[in-house]
């Protein structure tokens, strides 16, 4: 039986729905700010992409941009002015900078209470202890997508391919706050495809086309395909071969699969982080 493929594009269109409609509620309506060093094509078109979620959800958008040779100090200032503008509650530093630039003491710099993408010490330690707060919003969407799939990883073998900052470590604690039973796999993982293998709910965020093929997915398992690569024909797609469809109960699609919903988690934060700084 083929897998039911989870639609990450009607739950991010229905997250987005609802902030939308509790911000033209507000009075005082929140704002976030995207600061991109550079002109990586890349991160121009996820910036384009910030820009619109942004109107689509009646959010105050604003970008910095700095030339790809600024200093240290530029970018400190740009982001000590944000952390200190009143109409501004969300702050997104595009990452990775440039190699000259420092990019923790940079984070570190971010007002924890806008680092509405999670990327600070201090909203990273909060995800560790369990506590409030802003979460990394790909595995946070991730979360959200098994939430409305009604898949519940309590008691679930959960296996994460990937242990970057950004995805697969906060996505294996996220899990784990659930009560899954959680092993992060990574690129010295002796046996891949037997973890895999053993995974109820699979979780890839490697960055490599193929690595899960259908003969790794277990019977009836959820599998959740975080990576966005390009493949030789440069169309865009995941790390799991479509073959895994075959076995699985739920799959995501590449593209409109995690993408969509890690935008809207983004949005959702925007509007949390303006209603704790007190905005109505
Ligand atoms: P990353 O920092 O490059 O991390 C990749 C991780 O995968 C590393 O931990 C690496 O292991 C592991 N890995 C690489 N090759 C492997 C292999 N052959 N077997 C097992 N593990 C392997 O990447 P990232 O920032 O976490 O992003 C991962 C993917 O998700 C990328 O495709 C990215 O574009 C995508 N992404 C999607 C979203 C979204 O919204 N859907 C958001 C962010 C990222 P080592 O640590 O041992 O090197």
């Amino acid at each position: 039986m083929a897998a039911v493929v989870m639609d990450g594009k009607a739950l991010a269109a229905k997250i987005k729905e609802e902030v939308r409609q509790k911000v033209e509620r507000m009075e005082r309506k929140p704002g976030m700010a995207v600061v991109l060093v550079g002109e990586d094509p890349a991160a121009l078109a996820y910036e384009a992409g910030k820009r619109k979620d942004c109107q689509e959800c009646g959010v105050y958008y604003d970008t910095f941009r700095l030339p790809e040779a600024a200093t240290q100090e530029e970018l400190l200032d740009v982001i000590g002015v944000l952390n200190d503008r009143e109409d501004i509650d969300g702050i997104l530093l595009l990452l990775p900078l440039p190699r000259h630039l420092d990019e923790g003491e940079a984070v570190r710099a971010i007002r924890p209470d806008k680092d509405v993408d999670c990327v600070s010490p201090v909203n990273l330690g909060q995800l560790l202890l369990g506590g409030e707060g802003f979460r990394p919003c790909t595995p946070a969407g991730v979360m959200r997508l098994l939430e409305e799939y009604g898949v519940d990883p309590e008691g679930k073998n959960c296996v994460v391919v990937g242990r970057s900052h950004v995805v697969g470590k906060p996505q294996a604690l996220l899990l784990l706050g659930k009560n899954g039973t959680v092993t992060i796999c990574h690129s010295r993982t002796p046996d891949l495809a037997a973890e895999c293998r053993r995974a109820d709910i699979l979780v890839s965020a490697a960055g490599r086309p193929g690595l899960i093929t259908g003969d790794m997915v277990k019977e009836g398992a959820v599998v959740i395909d975080v990576a966005m690569n390009r493949d030789a024909q440069g169309k865009l797609c995941g790390d799991v071969d479509y073959a895994a469809a075959e076995r699985a109960a739920y799959i995501t699609p590449v593209p409109g699969g995690t993408g969509p919903v890690t935008r809207a988690v983004l949005m959702e934060q925007v509007l949390a982080a303006a209603l704790r700084r007190g905005k109505q």
